[in-house]
């Protein structure tokens, strides 16, 4: 993992503890109530529609609260009824009486006969939490509880708290504030992600658009699942369990979708095709929903088989291939994934903590911080988003200078080819006409008077820079090596020395040349000497002074590298980079056309050249052709 990522999911991981901790702190804030620890507790058989007359002197009644099991609710009841014996509440100013957790969802509350409480939160969350005001004289009476149920169970999972019901609903209110605004920050972003989609291209609006619905269903989430909102809204009980059960759909399938965009492989093909069964089981899912909202909830065990217990399967199946798939390709490497699996461990981790902390508090603690874990969660996702529309933005810069690059080589090699047809077609024409000129100029030369013989010198002098500059034309028309041999690198460097040494002594400089005796090319002896000595010629006309040229060669794995260094005028980077270009010449009478016959030798012997050079200090030439033994039986 490379040290940014690991930078980034550190400092995720400190805002998301930071915001956790700090909040979960404020929402388990104790106020100064009592609980109440014991109750009873009446099964209503199915279908009687029970009045406090008819349970109040029942004999079925039995006692909950601390120190009993949660009790198990028998085989077709689904109506109960819970009676609590009030203490005495003379201290009180306004008493009230605060559920942390009930399981059910439609509640009426007796108070001596009276009805003093009532909702009608038909859904499919069955836990709810509220507080009741009671009456100043309510002490010492008996208050009745008719619960109806959702699942297979009945009754308060924490005990119920009595207290001044101002202080108790300050409570109740602050501890679920973290909630809606955590809630609220999501919504903020998927909308703002939504309204990003409309500008992506195509390729990056599904990723874009599965997380902005992952983080909105989430906030839905939160806040459908939050019991706070369903005591403030509960003429909307309806909609806000419809509206979770969206929620927990759109997630599991977006969450889907989006880990299908960062994996690659055959995880990949697994990944989709869950995501096409989930589609599916997505449909009957929503005609179910569709039949039970239609039929006033007539259908609601067929609902919530579909909804909740095929829904639990597949939740556990998409954790385990999710987990699997993104934790392999972390393994492997892949950065997105990498990070995706960090988010959800912040997840995991925050839950698991969570967790502890419910079991250690015995059970009276509100789970928060794993709702935290998934704002880690969605943050490592929007930044694996950003990640990768920087990689995007980078790959595309790669490319264009690629491009460039390219075409600038296209438009070399063209320039190259005109060249050379040219060549070929001038170059042949020329040169005879010219060496008859020079045969008849030194006969002429013979019978002249030593005036007029340094004229013709000088004619004989161009003619022969006119015949040099066809053999360049020629040789780069024509690089082909007719005759290729095994080369003694040694014996070639002699000779080109004593072509070259008259011109070095002439300019004041000193050539010397250290070449092993065992270096072989394979390549032809004429062009190759062509082009060593452009390259040279080139160092002593570029010498000043005491100047020296040194010629080196030496074997490295399976090439042999030739280096030309001189300690002349250098050049700069502009020039260096102009090198072999045809007619590139800084010199007054130079032709420019001796470094591209030479590049173009190299090229046809598979070598390499390289130019480093500095103004003022000197130029190293350095060439690599592969290296060859010593063949006998070859020329
Ligand atoms: P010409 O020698 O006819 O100018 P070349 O193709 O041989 O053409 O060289 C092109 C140019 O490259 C030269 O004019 C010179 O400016 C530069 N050059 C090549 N080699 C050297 C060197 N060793 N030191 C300085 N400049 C060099
Ligand atoms: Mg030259």
């Amino acid at each position: 993992m490379s040290r940014k990522l690991k930078y980034m999911i550190a400092f995720m991981m400190m805002v998301v503890l930071a915001n956790a901790v700090s909040l979960a702190a404020l929402a388990q804030t104790e106020s100064d109530a009592i609980p109440i620890e014991e109750w009873e507790m009446l099964w209503e058989p199915a279908g009687s529609s029970w009045s406090v007359e008819d349970v109040r002197d029942s004999r079925e009644w039995f006692a909950a609260g601390t120190g009993h099991p949660f009790p198990a609710m028998p085989e077709g009841i689904t109506d109960g009824w819970v009676r609590i014996e009030l203490p005495e509440m003379g201290a009180y100013r306004t008493p009230g009486l605060y559920f942390p957790t009930i399981y059910g969802h439609n509640f009426e509350v007796y108070l001596a006969d009276n009805i003093i409480y009532e909702t009608f939160w038909n859904s499919n969350v069955e836990r709810h939490q509220f507080v009741l005001p009671l009456n100043g004289n309510a002490g010492e009476q008996q208050l009745y509880m008719r619960i109806e149920g959702v699942l297979d169970r009945i009754g308060f999972d924490q005990n119920p708290q009595l207290g001044e019901f101002q202080s108790l609903n300050q409570g109740y209110i602050g501890r679920n504030i973290p909630d809606m605004i955590l809630a609220g920050g999501f919504f903020f972003v998927a909308c703002i992600m939504l309204v990003c989609v409309l500008f992506l291209k195509r390729e990056q609006r599904t990723i874009w658009l599965s997380l902005a619905l992952v983080i909105l269903s989430s906030g839905l989430f939160i806040v459908t699942h939050s019991r706070f909102v369903y005591a403030a809204y509960d003429q909307f009980a309806t909609l806000l369990g419809t509206l979770f059960d969206l929620a927990m759909m759109t997630f599991t399938i977006c969450l889907t979708l989006f880990v299908e965009q960062i994996i690659q492989g055959k995880f990949r093909r697994i990944v989709r095709i869950y995501r096409i069964i989930q589609s599916y089981y997505a449909c009957v899912y929503f005609l179910a929903m569709l039949v039970n909202l239609i039929s006033d909830g007539r259908m609601h065990d067929l609902y919530f088989f579909i909804a909740v217990t095929v829904m639990s399967v597949f939740l556990l199946v998409q954790m385990g291939i999710l987990l699997t798939a993104s934790i392999t390709q972390a393994w492997r490497g892949n950065r997105e994934a990498q990070l995706f699996s960090a988010g959800l461990a912040i997840f995991g981790a925050l839950s698991i903590i969570d967790l502890v902390l419910f079991t250690v508090r015995d059970m009276n603690y509100e789970l928060v911080l794993y709702k935290w874990g998934l704002a880690g969660f969605i943050m490592a996702m929007i930044v694996l988003l950003c990640m990768r529309l920087a990689n995007d933005h980078s790959r595309l810069i790669r490319y264009s200078k690629e491009l460039e690059l390219f075409n600038n080589q296209l438009q070399h090699s063209e320039k190259m080819q005109i060249i050379s047809e040219l060549a070929a077609s001038v170059a042949h024409e020329v040169r005879n006409p010219l060496q008859v000129t020079r045969g008849f100029l030194q006969l002429l030369r013979v019978n002249t008077t030593d005036k007029k013989k340094k004229y013709l010198d000088l004619a004989l002098d161009e003619l022969d820079r006119a015949s040099e500059i066809i053999t360049d034309f020629l040789t780069f028309a024509k690089p082909q090596l007719d005759q290729v041999t095994t080369l003694h690198l040694a014996t070639e460097m002699k000779h080109i020395e004593g072509v070259l040494l008259p011109l070095t002594n002439l300019q004041g400089g000193e050539l010397k040349s250290e070449i092993g005796d065992d270096l072989y090319i394979r390549g032809n002896s004429a062009k190759f000497k062509q082009a060593l000595i452009n390259i040279i010629k080139n160092s002593v006309e570029a010498l000043t002074g005491k100047g020296q040229i040194r010629v080196f060669a030496e074997r490295e794995m399976n090439d042999v590298i030739i280096v030309i260094r001189d300690n002349g005028e250098g050049m700069d980077e502009d020039t260096v980079a102009k090198l072999g270009q045809p007619y590139f010449s800084t010199k007054t009478k130079g032709t420019g056309l001796g470094l591209m016959v030479t590049f173009r030798i190299i090229e046809v012997m598979e070598g390499t050249i390289n130019f480093s050079s500095k103004l003022g200090v000197g130029t190293e030439v350095i060439i690599r052709f592969p290296s060859t033994s010593y063949d006998p039986g070859d020329g």
